[in-house]
């Protein structure tokens, strides 16, 4: 689209003979915003680098585990250590140990924790713990949050599915679809209702406090209050996906941010510093249930990796740091700011997360806490916003509905610079 791309468009070619879209996750394809997808050699704090040479303020950051930006130093040389070590034991060992104990001692909420690889492994297990400890198999979730590529989340999701033809992937076996129910974000009327008619088969109810996936569609505390009693009114467990959001917008997550307290909680992107990890944790007498401890099986060839372990180690002992998210939030304020009274665009943010929501025919009007209250073209409006900002080296995810990351990396310069270049593309 902008002739600064060919060698990229060499290689999406080629991608696509070999793999499904070009691609090794969807959204990476560019569908959403059309043109080629740049492929990025490397970054360094807030920038990446393409191979056609060109740089980028990046805004995506690995869609959210690097909250010090790209290849920070001191992340580096603990994974340069642990690799130096050995980087796959396949035995019991101290690193995870430690992280393992990091968190818990801060967070009363998870007693005990179990690492994996993926934020959709995390998920997978914790509803198979609530399942076993309720003898129920009902799950709840939300339209259009996301919570990986398991078969019964794949209803309703966002993230690559939220601009998908259809919001359901296909390939689900109807028996298992049959186990999900679906209740919309902001309401709790659909929510008593859905309790009062299912409320005695339901597991677990799974929602993203943050919903970060379709935007970023902030919660009244009271809804999550809501729902937090009716589950527990109903026996079924409450899970917070805090994949996106744990340790992002504070250490302890949209759990400490809304003082709600879940039975159990998925952790993945900055809790591994930017290398696969994704964590399971809660209630002591639930994740005793877990093998070998108890009953319900899972376990990993790779999990709790080395220089996974060490760099979420890392990561996380500087965030024990509340200057961090201080200086997070300055920058964010910042950034939401400069992008406000613009015609046609709509900002929601939370700490370093942040979403610009673009429409030309119909003005988004905040806040905006459910998919139903975007604009139709909210995924049109953005292609042109998108690719002008690609232009002028800057890199957002290139989806309508995902995110931005702000991280530790970012300077008040380059925030200027984007939001000048938003101002300019939104200017009448
Ligand atoms: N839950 C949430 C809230 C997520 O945002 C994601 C991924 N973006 C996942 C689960 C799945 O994580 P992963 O991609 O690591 O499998």
């Amino acid at each position: 689209m902008s002739g600064n791309d060919a060698r990229s468009a060499e290689l999406f070619a080629r991608a696509r003979r070999v793999s499904p879209g070009g691609v090794h996750s969807p959204v990476r394809a560019f569908r959403g915003v059309g043109g080629t997808p740049r492929f990025m050699t490397g970054g360094a704090g807030a920038l990446l680098r393409d191979v056609d040479g060109r740089e980028y303020v990046d805004y995506c950051m690995a869609f959210g585990p690097l909250i010090f930006g790209h290849a920070d130093p001191g992340i580096r040389a603990a994974a340069e250590a642990a690799l130096g070590r050995g980087w796959s034991l396949g035995t019991a060992e101290p690193y995870s140990l430690e992280l393992a104990e990091l968190i818990s001692t801060r967070l009363p909420w998870v007693e005990s924790i179990r690492f994996v690889n993926s934020g959709t492994e995390a998920v997978m297990s914790a509803l198979r713990v609530a399942r076993a400890a309720t003898r129920r198999s009902k799950i709840l979730k939300f339209e259009g949050c996301y919570h990986g590529h398991t078969d019964s989340m794949l209803l309703r999701a966002g993230s690559g599915l939220a601009d998908a033809p259809l919001p359901d992937s296909a390939g689900l076996a109807p028996d298992v679809v049959q186990e999900t129910l679906v209740s919309v974000l902001d309401s709790e009327s659909a929510l008593e209702a859905l309790f009062a008619r299912h409320g005695s088969e339901i597991a677990a109810v799974i929602i993203e406090p943050l919903p970060a996936n379709y935007g970023l569609l902030p919660q009244r505390t009271e809804f999550l209050q809501t729902l937090a009693r009716l589950a527990r009114s109903h026996g079924s467990l409450l899970i917070f996906d805090e994949v996106i959001s744990g340790f992002r917008v504070c250490f302890g997550g949209y759990a400490a941010l809304s003082g709600i307290t879940p039975d159990l909680v998925t952790y993945g992107k900055v809790i591994g510093g930017g290398f696969p990890v994704g964590a399971y944790g809660g209630r002591r007498d639930l994740m005793e249930l877990v093998a070998p401890a108890g009953p319900v099986y899972q376990a990993g060839t790779l999990s709790a990796n080395p220089l996974a372990m060490c760099a979420g180690l890392a990561t996380l002992q500087r965030l024990t740091d509340t200057a961090v998210y201080a200086r997070l939030e300055q920058l964010g304020a910042r950034l939401e700011r400069s992008l406000s009274n613009l015609p046609h665009l709509a900002v929601q943010r939370v700490g370093s997360i942040f979403w610009m929501c673009h429409a030309k025919q119909q003005p988004p009007t905040v806040p905006m806490r459910a998919p139903s209250a975007l604009p139709a073209d909210a995924g049109k409006s953005f292609a042109p916003l998108f690719h002008s900002l690609l232009d002028g080296g800057v890199y957002l995810a290139p989806s309508a509905f995902e995110v931005g990351f702000l991280s530790a990396a970012h300077t008040e310069a380059q925030i200027d610079a984007l939001a000048q270049r938003v101002r300019q593309h939104c200017a009448p």
